[in-house]
């Protein structure tokens, strides 16, 4: 009896090892990326990351610790000079990664005068042009691996002077031409892809999304747009730093996202299209789990961004928010371990109270596009105007 006792106790301390066991290895993969090895120890060195006030617009530039540098979108044409200023100031010799989330022109409108402005290495973009773009229009054919070395040897393809064009088709076949003319390699991502922002591997870009096969417009709901859906979409990890890239994602990519098995959790967010209602979902958020969040945002957009609605679900999370409309430049450091987030400005205005739009979409069939309002709008000098 006292041996079967000590074998019962043996049997029980194995199911207790055991589970044990099986918690540990589900903490491992709830904690770090499931695709791809763990990341090194992070080096202590200072990791930048500076979310631009480009207007209504995205521009994040990332500087690594040892000074490789990545920018994400560059916001549209007339800000420019807010990219470029922004790398003189901390000192961009030259980008490692150029990435284009998606099309848009509030994305990759200023991505040109970046090819123009200093050496790009490498252009990420997603590889899914817009819906009427015409290959023959902008770059030759690209080869098999879906890389295409731009030499300034081969003849500078010219942009369709069209008429007819949409704003995002003439942004991106202007940006494709620029591409081609810098001689930065383009590369289209795929999911689980790396990229590395230092030599030893501590500061790393991982491709989320998009999931293949892309998104058609017929698979939109209404006030959909599926450039946005098909968007490139980063987490950036160093040490226990994290931050979620969504670019212009839907809610869509979001529901792929989930279904998956990639691990989107991340510390911090950079809301999905400028605080939309078409993003940023309860569940997602869920499944995110940030601390704090970053919206990329003009005071004077007519697109009702940041909605309501997601600044209401942010809060309820107690996720802490932070927005370019209302602090303008918004920067995050770490050494790997804890960030710190500073602010350009201060406001007096409630980070938590959305815009309206200038008129209702929920009827409409389709996206409001960019340029549906006319010109984009321009940033004014002052700063007011909060609502
Ligand atoms: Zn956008």
């Amino acid at each position: 009896m006292a041996q079967q006792g000590r074998g019962r106790g043996c049997g029980c301390l194995l199911v207790v090892l055991a589970l044990a066991a099986a918690a540990a290895f589900g903490v491992y993969f709830k904690l770090y990326r499931p695709k791809g090895p763990r990341l090194p120890s992070a080096s202590g060195g200072e990791l930048q990351v500076h979310v631009l006030d480009v207007g209504q617009g995205d521009a994040i530039l990332i500087i690594a610790p040892d000074g490789k540098a990545a920018l994400v979108d560059a916001g549209d044409a007339a800000h420019a000079s807010v990219v470029r200023d922004a790398l003189n100031r901390y000192g961009v010799q030259h980008l490692d990664y150029f990435v284009a989330t998606h099309p848009h022109p509030d994305h990759i409108g200023g991505a040109a005068d970046v090819l123009k402005t200093i050496k790009v290495l490498n252009v990420l973009d997603s590889g899914i042009p817009p819906p009427d773009f015409e290959e023959s229009a902008a770059t030759p054919a690209q080869n098999a691996k879906g890389k295409t070395k731009g030499q300034s040897a081969k003849p500078t393809p010219k942009p369709r002077a069209s008429k007819a064009q949409l704003p995002t088709t003439k942004t991106y076949t202007e940006f494709r031409a620029a591409v081609q003319q810098s001689g930065a390699q383009l590369v289209h991502v795929a999911p689980g892809q790396h990229y590395d922002l230092s030599s030893n591997g501590d500061v790393r870009l991982t491709v989320l999304a998009p999931i293949p096969p892309p998104f058609t417009k017929d698979q939109m709901r209404a006030g959909g747009n599926e450039p946005n859906a098909n968007s490139v979409v980063l987490q950036l990890d160093y040490g226990n730093f994290s931050l979620l890239l969504p670019g212009d994602a839907e809610a869509q990519t979001e529901q792929r996202l989930l279904s998956t098995n990639a691990n989107i959790t991340a510390r911090i967010l950079k809301v999905a299209h400028h605080g939309s209602k078409y993003a940023t979902s309860d569940e997602f958020l869920r499944h995110v789990k940030p601390e704090a969040a970053i919206i990329s945002v003009s005071e004077f957009n007519p697109y009702g961004q940041p909605a309501q609605s997601v600044l209401d679900r942010l809060k309820a999370a107690g996720i802490k928010l932070y927005r370019t409309d209302l602090q303008g430049e918004i920067t995050l450091t770490s050494k790997g371990d804890d960030y710190e987030i500073k602010t350009m400005k201060e406001t007096k205005g409630d980070l938590y109270t959305g815009r309206a739009g200038t008129k209702d979409d929920s009827a409409r069939s389709g996206f409001i596009a960019y340029g549906d309002f006319g010109p984009p709008p321009r940033q004014p000098k002052k700063t007011s105007g909060q609502r």
